[in-house]
């Protein structure tokens, strides 16, 4: 069965770690300057930046964001599931 682009990118974090090599660690906004064409990590950043950003209790702000019909970005919002 052919591999998901995040089973590879979880492989690929796993691999660096047997290397020993530095994991970074990049908040929604870092990645989104880093991938400007990226609309997807754009949506990420803005939601971050809008329920407090580094603050904590983030992602469940943004799961639980109560906003609705009145903000565009509500149905792409990330965090809306749980990760399993
Ligand atoms: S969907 Fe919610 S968290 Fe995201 S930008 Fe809109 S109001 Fe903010």
């Amino acid at each position: 069965m052919e591999k998901t682009p995040l089973e590879i990118a979880r492989q690929r974090r796993r691999e660096k770690i047997d290397r020993g090599e530095k994991i970074e660690r990049l908040d929604p906004i870092e990645k989104s300057r880093r991938s400007p064409n990226s609309l997807r990590f754009a949506i990420n950043a803005k939601c971050w930046d809008c329920c407090g950003g580094d603050t904590g209790g983030t992602v469940e702000r943004i799961r639980n964001c109560p906003c609705g019909q009145f903000c565009p970005l509500w149905n792409l919002r990330p965090y809306q599931t749980k990760e399993k």
